[in-house]
């Protein structure tokens, strides 16, 4: 997963930055605030959520065990509607099987619909690369793309931004903004309307990701509230969905559960606007499906943080998160920000670097995020667990698995002692490289002649 560039730092360094920032801390408050609360009006009339949240769970962790026969499952289905399934092992597989499939088409521009995996794996900038241009079609990712920016919420990338500095962001990047363009959300509204409709009927080539697949059929669903997403999916001649393996879904039945857990947790509306199902090519239209696992499989096989693969990507934990709200979404470093990144960033990248490894600690442990996860992620546990790895160097766990290993038979730890005997001479005073650091503050301890074992032994007989 790309790290954003130019956010070099750790948790701590960036989001004391940010906390400098009043304008921006007002502008996160605010946005929050009022999701928020709509979200909590909307949750509260259904008696039946905390059984909706439980299904949800339920059928999520279901599709997770059995993943890999739902993925054929969805392979298949797609390839016989038509479609053409590619795996991704990772962003660098992903990034070149899209490029190569919009180079066939001969086209040097596509359009997008909003898409968390292919911002994961960087797409734009590769194809950029590349020599094609992405154009953002949903609002909000347009105006962090206009302003040259980095999103900083799921639902909302550009929450961190004000109708004043939208408003500036179109005036200056836009090229056809009117010159007398109000901070007006309606007139904001039509000015990016106009300025995208040109791109929909030019592009013959659009991109985009699910929110959920549905393997008895192969069927991609994307939920969205503009419609600009639904003009990307049916105008152009083909279309490249990049979906990472989780979003899978057994059967339709189980996407009723979603459709009403989603949109109440993420907009706070009890439905969203538009819904889009498509089932492989279409008359007129090729489909290609790039099944992304970057990493995903490696989360899959830890048995605490792989609860974070039930994600929706529904943003309720960023809106009650105390820490999200002071520090704003580009502290985190990752398309992913907010408690669901501090947990899922670290798990796909890896605890490698300083920056995530300091995301497991942009907590408060509140639980707040755990409360209002629609898919009941414990993501304080996951924090805790991550926590500990970061606290246990790799070295340390490997000496802990072997220390294990020895202690765990009688006969294991009899051999290792009178090895230790035999070689005693041979340990060092000061163990080499980054363990030097244990002993420079301790002395290690002598190995004495005989164990008590062999002493106890030996004087039992005589
Ligand atoms: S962790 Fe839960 S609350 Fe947060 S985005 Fe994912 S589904 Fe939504």
């Amino acid at each position: 997963m790309s790290v954003f560039i130019g956010m070099p730092g750790d948790f701590p360094a960036n989001s004391a930055k940010a906390v400098q920032d009043s304008q921006l801390r007002f502008n996160l408050r605010k946005a929050t605030h009022t999701i928020r609360g709509k979200r909590a009006s909307v949750v509260g009339e259904l008696p039946d959520w905390a059984q909706l949240r439980a299904a949800g769970k339920a059928i999520k962790d279901h599709t997770l065990r059995h993943l890999d026969r739902y993925l054929v499952q969805m392979e298949e289905a797609v390839e016989k509607a038509g479609g053409r399934v590619h795996w991704a092992r990772d962003a660098d597989e992903a990034n070149r099987i899209v490029t190569d499939l919009v180079k066939q088409t001969g086209e040097s521009e596509v359009v997008k619909v909003k898409s968390m995996a292919t911002q994961e794996i960087g797409l734009n900038e590769h194809l950029a690369a590349q020599g094609i241009t992405a154009y953002e079609t949903d609002l909000a990712e347009l105006i962090v793309q206009l302003g040259d920016d980095f999103p900083s919420h799921i639902l909302v990338p550009a929450i961190h931004r004000n109708r004043s500095e939208i408003r500036e962001i179109f005036l200056a990047k836009m090229g056809d903004a009117p010159a007398d363009l109000t901070d007006e959300p309606a007139a904001l509204a039509e000015a990016a309307r106009l300025h995208l409709r040109e791109r929909f009927l030019r592009s013959k080539v659009a991109i985009s990701g699910a929110n959920f697949m549905i393997a008895e059929t192969g069927t991609c669903v994307v939920l969205e509230s503009e419609g600009n997403g639904r003009m990307c999916l049916t105008l152009p001649e083909t279309l490249i969905s990049v979906v990472g393996i989780e979003k899978l879904l057994p059967t339709w039945r189980d996407l009723e559960v979603f459709l009403q857990l989603l949109p109440r947790s993420s907009t706070g509306e009890r439905m969203n606007p538009y819904t889009s199902t498509w089932t492989g090519a279409t008359e007129g239209q090729t489909f290609h499906l790039v099944l992304l696992d970057n990493g995903r499989t490696n989360v899959l096989a830890d048995e605490v943080g792989r609860q974070a693969l039930r994600c929706i990507r529904c943003s309720a934990c960023l809106n009650v998160c105390p820490v999200y709200e002071r520090a704003g979404g580009h502290a985190y470093g990752s398309v992913y920000p907010g408690p669901i990144g501090a947990i899922l960033t670290p798990q796909l990248r890896g605890l490698g670097s300083d920056l995530d490894a300091s995301l497991p600690y942009a907590s408060t442990l509140c639980g707040a995020c755990f409360e209002a996860c629609p898919v009941a992620i414990d993501i304080p546990e996951v924090l805790v667990d991550l926590r500990a790895k970061v606290a246990h160097p790799r070295a340390e766990r490997a000496g802990m698995r072997a220390a294990g290993w020895v202690l765990a038979k009688e006969v294991r730890l009899a051999k290792a002692q009178r090895l230790a005997s035999r070689f005693r001479k041979l340990v060092p005073k000061r163990l080499p490289g980054p363990l030097s650091a244990w002993t420079d503050t301790r002395d290690l301890p002598e190995i004495p002649k005989e164990s008590f074992r062999e002493w106890w032994a030996r004087n039992e007989r005589a």
